[in-house]
């Protein structure tokens, strides 16, 4: 498999081969889910909005509902205002949402359809909302149509009441999974602070099976807790290039202070997330989440010896793949490769700092690379490890490298949107994840005389 990759430096200046990355309105659209009682709706074919939802039901094994415009070559030629008005008419009588959410694609914006005044002409029924956001796929991705969706909850529906803020924290997590935002919110209420998440997918792509079938779960983020994010104190926006322009523009329009970090994965991004909170609010850190770290400590030192030294090559998600490398580093591993499909020159020159503070020279860091270029630089040089998507095991098996499954998309494996990453009790999955890796490996390779019982 992947024999067609040539050996050596290849340059290819047009095009992606094998992207590390997929188009915004995948983001837009799994923001959009994040609020409860939201039916997003794609504006453009019913193919796209159909490989989205595909998409995104296959990393979260759970069923998403999106309505499409339904272009067809009318549509094409003469725009879409038409289809999206009868859209947003069918879909209040039919399907009955709250919130519509409304994001473009490719052929929509090339089309170049007005949509804040398609909104204004359409017929929305008394308390009904329609947000929108513009996602052409033909610049960033999946990570910039998530970060302009949660722009537009704040743009749309987020509120100051007056110039007094509310003891209440904003979080905006990032694109992340709903056991993941379960975690975040799990922390944050330990340290007795009320908080705002949005959006919020837990309750929604992770809810329980009951017997009654419920067009709009329980779960998401409610519009009126979107609109009172306009009086908190701070808003904490978990990875840059995911949440980032949504906290400026609360801080803009309501003046709530905005805080940029890391997502919350690994050591040192948790201790700085849950240190935001406590020195923000004066806040206590309870015992559970002291001990939580001390277990994190005590695995370290349990387990350096599987990982430590270990080359990995680490691709995905920008956010995703920041955290990830600095935790690594905290981990004693060489993050050799350091690629994300998305665009950004901020990626580039934090991950450069993060090597360099930490003394470790010749590695390869690219914002929008592709999987083509990765597995050119692996063949020029072998990792021990790597860690990134599903899109990755065709490298993995190739080069016959372990890969730890990380970020999205993950189409190949079960449970992992349940089970978070972030926080304490995710440093302890990834480091059971990475050392684990490197004994299934060990026992694999073994002769006979080396095969061992403990390891
Ligand atoms: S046409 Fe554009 S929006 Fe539609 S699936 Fe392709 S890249 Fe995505």
């Amino acid at each position: 498999m992947l024999e067609c990759v040539p050996e050596g430096k290849t340059e290819h200046t047009t095009g992606k081969i094998n992207p590390a990355k997929t188009c915004q309105p995948i983001g837009a659209m799994y923001a959009s889910l994040g609020i409860h009682g939201c039916l997003p709706h794609s504006h453009g074919s019913q193919g796209c909005c159909a490989y989205h939802r595909m998409h995104l039901t296959r990393h979260f094994r759970d069923q998403v509902l999106a309505a499409s415009s339904s272009f067809t070559e009318g549509a094409s030629v003469f725009g879409g205002a038409s289809n999206l008005k009868t859209s947003i008419k069918n879909i209040f009588k039919i399907y009955n949402p709250d919130i519509i959410a409304v994001h473009t694609t490719c052929l929509s914006e090339t089309i170049g359809d007005d949509i804040p005044n398609i909104i204004k002409q359409s017929e929305i029924p008394e308390g009904k909302i329609v947000i929108h956001t513009n996602t052409p796929s033909y610049v960033g991705s999946h990570i910039t149509g998530f970060s302009n969706m949660c722009k537009s909850m704040v743009a749309y529906l987020a509120e100051a009441q007056g110039e007094t803020k509310k003891e209440q924290v904003n979080v905006i997590p990032g694109f992340v999974n709903p056991g993941d935002m379960r975690e975040i919110r799990r922390i944050v209420t330990a340290l007795g602070v009320k908080l705002v998440m949005f959006p919020d997918t837990s309750g929604v792509l992770d809810a329980p099976l009951t017997s009654k079938y419920q067009m709009y779960p329980e779960g998401g983020t409610t519009i009126a807790e979107i609109r009172d994010s306009g009086n908190s104190e701070v808003t904490l926006a978990l990875g840059a290039f995911a949440s980032n322009a949504a906290a400026d523009l609360l801080q803009e329009k309501c003046g709530v202070t905005g805080i940029p970090l890391k997502l919350p994965i690994g050591l040192k991004a948790t201790d700085d997330f849950i240190m935001a909170v406590k020195d923000w609010f004066g806040a206590d850190i309870p015992k559970e989440i002291a001990i939580e770290r001390g277990q994190v400590i005590d695995t370290l030192i349990d387990t350096h010896f599987h990982y430590q030294g270990k080359t990995v090559a680490i691709f995905g998600d920008p956010d995703h793949v920041i955290a990830m490398t600095e935790f690594v580093i905290t981990m004693g591993m060489v993050p050799k490769y350091v690629l994300t499909g998305t665009p950004g020159k901020e990626f580039e020159a934090t991950v450069t700092k993060m090597l360099d503070e930490a003394g470790i020279t010749g590695s390869r860091v690219k914002a929008e690379g592709d999987l083509f270029e990765l597995h050119e630089w692996i063949r020029e040089e072998k990792v021990d490890l790597m860690i990134g998507t599903t899109y990755g095991k065709y490298i993995a098996r190739t080069e016959d490298i372990p890969l730890v499954r990380f970020g999205f998309p993950i189409l190949d494996r079960a449970v992992h949107p349940l089970m978070p990453v972030v926080g304490y009790r995710g440093c302890l999955r990834l480091i059971e994840q990475i050392s684990n890796a490197f004994l299934e490996r060990r026992d694999r390779d073994a002769l006979d005389e080396d095969f061992e019982l403990v390891l």
